[in-house]
């Protein structure tokens, strides 16, 4: 089958040009590292059809067909298309959101970090912006999918809160806090708040259900990345709210948009403008 599409339409499609000639590797839009079985054998046998029989899981979570030929991209899209499978992206756009298992799999999620990812994905995925943007969403402070790494992360949080009436004073959320911030004081339990990571580890630790979620936060770090020139991502604000989250992550893209020069990534914005500047336009209350 003749292909007439040219680069740029290839790769609105996903697919990406490899070093070798009019071979093609086919990205696949995947949300939160997530995807069924069904999905998963239709890349399967497109792999077989089409590539070389194998399937390459990229660093971001997504999935990768090498050894396409260009005179097969047509037909591996249909195919794609008829399985209900979108494309990647790739270029000035916002790439597909990552995430971890979160509270519905993992034991430490604080945050249901595939339902945020799914809603994220659901507004921004593949939204034409100055340069790449990436969104990471992790359900705690372990920090699992490197909040801090993405142009936009999102971290879990809790507010431990010690509950006299049930305590034993059994010392085990002493010796299970990694930042030593609880101490006993007589038969008084004490969390150092300032230095407390929100991990939420002496809640599971507590079988006598005396440390509890007093609150669960939502902390939004921005203009991280990794690459030639790293920069780590400026914690922005932790909020209780995930509407107001939601609102932060829409004026920050917006901000972007409007920012933005040809290839520069948030963080290079921040540092141009000021984290003051920036917090002026994406702080402002509703
Ligand atoms: S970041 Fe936390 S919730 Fe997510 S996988 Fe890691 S430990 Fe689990
Ligand atoms: S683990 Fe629970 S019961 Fe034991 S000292 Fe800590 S708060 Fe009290
Ligand atoms: S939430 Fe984590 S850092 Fe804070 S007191 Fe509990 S175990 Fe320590």
């Amino acid at each position: 089958m003749k292909n007439n599409l040219n680069t740029v339409q290839l790769k609105r499609n996903g697919f990406l040009p490899q070093r070798q000639k009019d071979l093609f590797s086919m990205r696949i839009g995947i949300t939160g590292g997530q995807i069924d079985a069904t999905h998963l054998r239709a890349l399967a046998d497109a792999a077989e059809k089409y590539g070389d029989g194998y399937v390459h899981i990229t660093s971001r979570q997504g999935i990768e067909i090498p050894f396409i030929n260009l005179n097969d991209t047509d037909a591996a899209r249909c195919d794609m298309d008829n399985a209900n499978i979108r494309a990647g992206v790739a270029g000035k756009r916002v790439r597909a959101v990552v995430a971890c298992q979160g509270d519905q799999v993992c034991n430490h999620g604080l945050i249901d970090a595939q339902k945020i990812a799914q809603r994220l994905d659901n507004l921004y995925f593949g939204a034409d912006v100055p340069y790449k943007f990436k969104i990471g969403i992790t359900g705690c402070p372990s920090a699992c999918l490197k909040p801090q790494e993405n142009d936009l992360g999102i971290m879990g949080t809790v507010h431990p809160e010690w509950n006299k009436a049930t305590c034993t004073e059994c010392g085990v959320c002493i010796k299970r806090c990694k930042a030593n911030t609880i101490t006993k004081s007589g038969n008084s339990i004490r969390i150092d708040k300032d230095r407390c990571i929100l991990c939420g580890e002496c809640i599971l630790a507590c079988k006598k259900d005396s440390m509890q979620a007093e609150k669960i936060g939502y902390t939004i770090f921005v203009g991280g990345k990794v690459g030639r020139f790293p920069r780590e991502g400026t914690k922005l604000v932790e909020l209780f709210d995930l509407e107001k989250v939601y609102s932060i992550v829409d004026r920050t893209i917006d901000l972007y948009c409007k920012n933005g020069r040809e290839r520069e990534r948030l963080g290079d914005v921040i540092d141009r403008i000021g984290i003051d500047a920036f917090k002026k336009e994406t702080l402002v209350e509703d």
